[in-house]
Formats: structure tokens, sequence, C-alpha cells
């Protein structure tokens, strides 16, 4: 449910009525957006008396929100949100935030040349799997916790924010000084417990969506994460498993609009993931800007041929310098910048 104030509503009128709604054993959310209040009520809201809200004079309109996520839904917080990965760095504003590194943590030297390739050419935050969630046993399984002291080297050779994979609510600890920005793979996105334990945090979360999931579920996902009180939510859209076996995923593009209309959580996509093989990534990554994402995560390697993890779809430095290019034109075209 969500209470829609008059213009000129004063914050002590806002304080005073969600204290009087908190009576009702529901949680009273007020957001002050540009021109609009409104109040968002979380919680089994059976007990709430409507009619009783409406005799307020400063109460505009009430209304039942149908779906069941409420922090992450867009008529909750009609503005846009942004979230802030490191001073400087925020996801869901005009400028498009593009998270570049290799698909997993290699070495010292790997990670850090591969930051200062990708940092000159504009990314903004350096990604890296310390944990790798493999799909088999006897594949690479990432460097763990030495992974995540490189990735903190890597940052402080270049200053770049750092987003990296959580698979263990366990390792929260080690992780909270050496990441700007938790990761939630795709195959960890309903892996509760761990979004509950995110939830009590207040880094930015990197959400994907996973291969099987529709919006709805992606969004209650986000939700567990809020729910906690860490609305640091940004939302990736990395592809899904359909029939088509030509590309690794299908990149469902009208993710984009949907998750923006729906949310107003910031939306970012993985071109990598979802092709699957370098050459598809600067189109894929051109048609995510063009359908208004507000960044990017892209995987880039030293030496894809002789990659850990994920080589096929890793751009060289190269083919990264010039994706960056195109991707410059593509964002102005719809007022973007990089
Ligand atoms: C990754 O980012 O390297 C990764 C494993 O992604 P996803 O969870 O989308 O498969
Ligand atoms: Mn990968």
């Amino acid at each position: 449910m969500i209470i829609i104030m008059k213009q000129g509503t004063t914050h002590e009128h806002v304080d005073e009525l969600s204290r009087h709604i908190e009576r009702w054993n529901v949680k009273a959310n007020p957001i002050y957006g540009e021109g609009t209040i409104v109040i968002g009520l979380v919680g089994d809201t059976g007990a709430v008396d409507k009619d009783a809200l409406m005799l307020d004079p400063q109460v505009e309109n009430i209304i039942k929100v149908q779906e069941p996520f409420k922090l992450a839904n867009r008529k909750f917080h009609p503005d846009n949100s942004v979230v802030e990965i490191a001073p400087g760095v925020s996801v869901g504003g005009k400028k498009l935030v593009v998270m570049a590194g290799p698909c997993s943590v290699e070495s010292e030297e790997q990670i850090i040349d591969v930051a200062k390739h990708v940092q000159a050419d504009g990314a903004a935050v350096l990604r890296g799997g310390a944990w790798k969630p493999r799909s088999s046993p006897y594949s690479f399984q990432g460097l763990k916790a030495e992974g995540l002291e490189l990735l903190h080297k890597a940052h402080e050779a270049t200053g770049l924010p750092v987003v990296t994979e959580i698979t263990n609510p366990a390792h929260i600890d080690i992780f909270m000084d050496k990441c700007d920005c938790f990761q939630v793979g795709a195959r960890n996105m309903q892996n509760f417990e761990l979004l509950k334990e995110l939830g009590q945090t207040r880094k930015p979360i990197l959400l994907k969506r996973g291969f099987a999931n529709t919006m709805e579920e992606f969004l209650m996902s986000a939700e567990y994460i809020m729910a906690g009180g860490n609305e640091n939510v940004i939302l990736c859209e990395r592809g899904i498993r359909t029939y088509e076996k030509y590309t690794r995923n299908t990149l469902d593009i009208s993710a984009v609009p949907v998750l923006k209309r729906m949310s107003h959580l910031p939306v970012i996509v993985d071109p990598s993931h979802a092709g699957g093989i370098y050459w598809m990534v600067e189109p894929l990554a051109k048609a995510a800007v063009a359908a208004g994402a507000d960044g990017l995560m892209i995987e880039v390697h030293n030496d894809p041929a002789h990659a850990l993890s994920d080589g096929a779809q890793s751009l060289t430095y190269d083919s990264f310098h010039h994706t960056m290019n195109a991707l410059r034109a593509v964002a102005a075209a719809v007022d973007r910048e990089i």
C-alpha cells in the first residue's frame, strides 16, 4: 500500500502520520521525491484502516500495490535510485558505469595489468572473480581469499573500486574491506540466506538475474536484500536460458525497459555471459545502452586464449578499446555519457 501526500506536506506531518501508521504493525517508509511525497507501507497491511487514513487532510490518495515486491517497486519510489559504489562512481545517473575485468583473478600481475588497461579506456569499476561458481567441480575454482587480496592490490594500484562475487554468507566478513560492491551471481540469485545476510550490510549489491528467473522473481530477490535495510541494489541482466544453443544464453534486452518500469533500481547488462563469445560483446553492449541500461559489466582479459575461465567471451585490450569508443557514440545518441 502507498499513501500519496498532497504537495507541500511538511516533514513533521509525514513523521506524525508514519508513527500513527506503525501502530498497525507495518513499516512506514516515507520517500521524498522531486515534488512528490509518498509513504510506502511494508508488511501485512490487512489491519490498516484506509478510510481513517483518507480523513487526513494532507493525504491525496491511497493505492494498493498488487505486486509482491514493495521496496523495489517504482510505485514506492517514483524517481530513479542512484547507487554509489565509491565516491564519484554512481550507477543510475546520466553517466553510464562500465565494470570491466577478467572472469577470474589469476595473478597479481594479471589483475593489475587488466585494471590499468580498462581504466585507461574509461571503465569505472574493476571486476574479477575470486570465488568462481563453476558448472564442473574439475574447473578452476578461483584463487579465493588470495584472489580477494589481489583485487585489493589492484584497487590500491589504480584507485578503481572493485566488484567481486560472493557465494557464501560466511565470507561476508572477509569481503567487507576488500571490495566496494558484492556481486551475487546468477546461480545464487535465489540463495535467500545469502541475500538476507547481504541485506544486513550497507555495501552495494550487484544482483544478477538467474538464467531461468522471471522479472518478478528477480525483483523479489532484490526485495530480500532491501527488506534487511540495504537499499543499494543494482540489477544485472546477463542472459537467460532458451532453446537457442548458438549463444551461451539469450540476452533478454526487454528486461531493461521492463525492470526500469517496474522498479526504481539501476539496471546494468552483462553482454559477455549473455553471448558467450567475444565478437558478440560489442553489439550486445550497444543494444543495452540504446535500450536504457545504466551500465555494463564486460569481461576483459590480458590473454583470452589462456584465460583460466571464460576466455572465449573475454575481450582483448584492443577490442575493449574499440568497444568503449563505439559505446560512447551510442550513449550520446540516447543522452547518456560514459
Ligand atoms: C561472472 O560474472 O563471472 C559470472 C559467473 O556470472 P553469472 O553469475 O552471470 O554466470
Ligand atoms: Mn565469467
